[in-house]
């Protein structure tokens, strides 16, 4: 799992310095796919019930699973969310960075990123055997609600392994002490979404880009985490 994770990030840091002013989301598509193939991986994202390409990429307001596309142009301000899953050998990663668009950020979505990738960490940290589901909901949910964002419901984080999506759902909201106690050798994929209004969501007619119901920004980060003996170890690192 940890050769599959390598793979997503390295296509994902690659797909980073390719985002830009002027590039479509369908640019991005292509230099993650040629990499993935290069790297002797395959994506997880295509034909996944249905879906049509390698990456999700979420403009803006949308909030994740959008669909590349040659007419999506990226424009100075925007910020775009990638999230990649790739295959090695039948197991799986998945991770996903949310990148500024050129250098004129609006600060509260600068601020919406570091939030949302901080809320990341700190879950991160919390696992270790014994802690539960609800501590890494919390503690997304703590640093996101802290700065006045709020936590989307409608998608969680998940366990990985053999099957890109598996048992149990991790929620990025929770009581910390409930829910089921992680124990070394799990592996799950943590991933705050975090809207900078509104927690509530929807999906377009295309069936699969799901927005911010308020129009307000969105982020995304995410990791596959490894729980061991002691701690966690990061396999999309
Ligand atoms: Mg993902
Ligand atoms: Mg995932």
């Amino acid at each position: 799992m940890r050769r599959a994770g390598r793979v997503v990030r390295e296509v994902l840091e690659l797909v980073r310095s390719h985002v830009k002013p002027g590039a479509t989301t369908l640019d991005l598509e292509k230099v993650a796919e040629a990499r993935i193939a290069e790297l002797g991986a395959r994506p997880a994202f295509k034909g996944y019930h249905g879906f049509p390409c390698v990456l999700c990429t979420s403009v803006n307001s949308e909030v994740v699973h959008g669909i590349p596309s040659p007419k999506r142009v990226l424009k100075e301000g925007d910020i775009v969310s990638v999230d990649c899953g790739a295959i090695i050998d039948g197991f799986f990663g998945d991770a996903a960075i949310t990148v500024p668009v050129g250098e004129k950020i609006h600060p509260d979505t600068a601020r919406l990123l570091r939030v949302t990738e901080a809320s990341l960490q700190t879950a991160i940290a919390a696992v270790k055997p014994g802690a539960t589901l609800g501590d890494i909901g919390a503690a997304v949910q703590g640093v996101v609600e802290a700065e006045g964002f709020s936590v989307v419901r409608d998608f969680v984080g998940h366990g990985i392994g053999s099957h890109m999506h598996e048992d149990p759902q991790v929620p990025n909201f929770g009581e910390a002490g409930r829910g089921m106690k992680l124990r070394p050798g799990m592996v799950i994929a943590i991933e705050p979404m975090v809207n900078a209004g509104k927690p509530d969501v929807r999906v377009l007619k295309d069936g699969w880009t799901a927005v911010t119901d308020d129009g307000s920004m969105s982020a995304h980060f995410e990791h596959t985490v490894a729980v061991t003996a002691t701690g966690a170890t990061v396999l999309t690192e």
